[in-house]
Formats: structure tokens, sequence, C-alpha cells
């Protein structure tokens, strides 16, 4: 097996890029498309006519998602395989990655909400199998890591466990009882943050949210061998992009990094590293709490996708083009 930090070739994260469609409040304010679809694997930028300072750019990846796709395609063609793997014991995360607004909560709840009936299909069509699904979820905000299945119960530490990796220390982790019970807690977690984002205004914007599911299945006695299963699934809801980016809209360098995203920016290098291969070096996890308490599931024995989501609007070209640079650079 490949020892913990270290990815093969052939587990190499796969990469989508979805746009959205033009939201009301773009098309109130007359705002207009500047990028398309033209295939499956293509975004093209177009300028519009007056605009002289833009040139057309074309940007490639394992799949683009037009904005007439419905969040069901995203899923079966751009997460399932990755969700489903840890039924077989391989860690998976999938993550949405873009700006505020460009789509990612809409796109990882259907994701989540898919991944989670495909599970419960899988469970009841592999009667030879005992499956235990337990759920925990979290968020990090400015680097303090919350329980949003026990919000009231403080800042979390993390501790290093030499057996487990990086752990939480006292997060919360409910056992599912059925796919109904799961959707439920999934639920709650959500409208948790929820409430975050109307008294802290931009939490989502600024916070990391992570559902966590573990998967454990163990081949029933009767059947001869005892072979037995375990993994996490990670479905992860990432702060806004705008908080990775060293630049602001005109260019220039930011004075202060206050609204830099530390765990955002580390998890940009780490990705970056893990997507360049064993040339890359040294993998810094351990700067940030997200990617420290994503380790395990992103190096080892691991399986990733990566959604990112933009909006299709002229006005926000700029930050369009950073996520698909970020796009481009983790494939
Ligand atoms: P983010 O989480 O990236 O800040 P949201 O997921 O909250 O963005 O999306 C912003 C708005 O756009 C929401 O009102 C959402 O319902 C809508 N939206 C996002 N993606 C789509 C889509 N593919 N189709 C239709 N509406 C969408
Ligand atoms: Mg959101």
């Amino acid at each position: 097996s490949t020892p913990r930090g270290t990815r093969t070739k052939e587990e190499k994260i796969f990469v989508t890029v979805r746009v959205r469609p033009l939201s009301k409040k773009e098309q109130a304010l007359k705002d207009h498309i500047a990028w398309e679809c033209i295939n499956d694997h293509t975004v093209v930028f177009k300028p519009s006519c007056q605009d002289r300072s833009n040139s057309s750019s074309s940007h490639t990846f394992d799949r683009v998602f037009g904005p007439a796709c419905l969040t069901e395609t995203v899923y079966e063609e751009g997460a399932k395989d990755v969700a489903l793997s840890a039924l077989t014991g391989i860690n998976a995360t999938i993550f949405a990655y873009g700006q505020t607004s460009s789509g990612k909560t809409y796109t990882m709840r259907g994701i989540t909400e898919n991944a989670v009936n495909d599970i419960y299909n899988h469970i009841q069509n592999t009667p030879e199998r005992d499956f235990v699904i337990k759920l925990s979820a979290l968020e990090i905000y400015n680097e303090v890591v919350k329980d949003l299945l026990n919000p009231d119960s403080g800042p979390l530490r993390l501790l290093d466990d030499p057996e487990q990796g990086t752990v939480v220390e006292k997060l919360e982790e409910e056992t599912a009882r059925s796919s109904q019970h799961l959707r439920q807690m999934i639920a709650i977690c959500e409208a948790q943050r929820q409430v975050g984002e109307t008294a802290l205004n931009d939490t989502s914007s600024r916070s990391h949210q992570i559902i966590r599911l573990t998967i454990e299945s163990m081949l029933r006695e009767n059947s001869g061998c005892l072979k037995s299963y375990i993994a996490t699934l990670n479905f992860v809801d990432l702060a806004g992009s705008e908080r990775a980016s060293q630049t602001n809209a005109d260019g220039a360098r930011l004075k202060e990094g206050c609204h830099i995203n530390r765990s955002l920016l580390t998890l940009t290098t780490v990705i970056r590293k893990l997507s360049a291969g064993k040339k890359s070096g040294h993998i810094p996890y351990r700067d940030s709490k997200l990617t420290r308490i994503l380790q395990v599931s992103l190096g080892g024995n691991a399986r990733t996708a990566i959604i990112c989501t933009m909006s299709p609007a002229f006005t926000h070209v700029e930050q369009s083009r950073n996520t698909l640079y970020f796009a481009t650079r983790a494939k």
C-alpha cells in the first residue's frame, strides 16, 4: 500500500467546471453572458464587442457543465465514481470551489443528496454485507473548528493520533439508523450553517463546511471470509475563492492579508502539489486546519473530485478567471 501523504499517479484529481445560469439579479443589472460551454470539455470566454482589453480564451477540463446541466448530471459525471469508492474502503473527498454566489452550496447539496441515495441503493443491493454509516459535520471559520451536529460545544481542538493522523477532539459522530435519519441529520447541519450566516452576515463566504460520512462494512460470517472496509467520504463546501486571491480586481496587491483565508490558500497549494505528483516535494498539510483535517483523505489511499463553480456574467470575469486558473493547476 501507499504510505500516508503520497498518491499514485492513477489517483488523479478529477476536476470539473460548472457554469451556472445568469441569476435574476445579474439579469436585472443588465449583465451579460461572458462564458460559453462549447462542448462537454471546453468553456470559452467571449469578450463583448466594445471590450478591447480582453481577448477570447478557451479552457479545457475533464468535464465542463453548462448552465442547462442538472445537478444530477454534475453528480453522475463529476462526483459519483469518487463518492462510491468510499463503499470499498477508499477515502473520498468532493469539493465545491468558486467565488461567493457561484453555486457551491447549491451544487454540494445536490451532490450530497444524490450520493446518499446511491449509497443506500448500494446497501440494498449488497445483502451479503453489513453496513454502518456514521455522520459528523464541522465548520472552519477563521481557523476555528465548530461542530455542526453539536453547535453549542465551543471550539474543537485538533489532536495528532499516531494511528489515525489528525483527529478532531470531541467531534460528535452519530450513527445513521436509516437513510431517512441520515438525510434529517444532514439537513440539521445545513440549517445550522444557515443560522450562522444570518447572524454573521457573510459566514458562508468565509467558512468551510465539511459533512463527513464514515462508511464501514463487513461480509457476513456465513459467506466465508471476513473482509471489512472502512473509509470516509467528505463533502466540502469551501469558503468563497475570492478569499484565496492574492490580488484584487485591479491586479494590485492587497495591503494586508486579512481577507485571505489561510485554510483555502493552503488547500490550493496542497492540491496543486498533489496534482503535480512526486517531483513537487513537501506538501504543507500542516499549515491549516482544513488541510490537517483532510490530510488522510487527500494523500494516502484516496480519491478526490473538485467541482469548480462560476458565474457566466461579465461582472465576475476576473474571479471566474481565477477559478479556472485554480482548476487548471489542480487537474
Ligand atoms: P455559493 O454557495 O457559491 O455562495 P450558492 O450555491 O448559494 O452560491 O448560489 C447562489 C445563488 O444561485 C443561489 O440562489 C442558488 O440557488 C443559485 N444557483 C446556483 N447555482 C445554480 C444553478 N446551477 N442553477 C440554478 N440556480 C443556481
Ligand atoms: Mg455557499
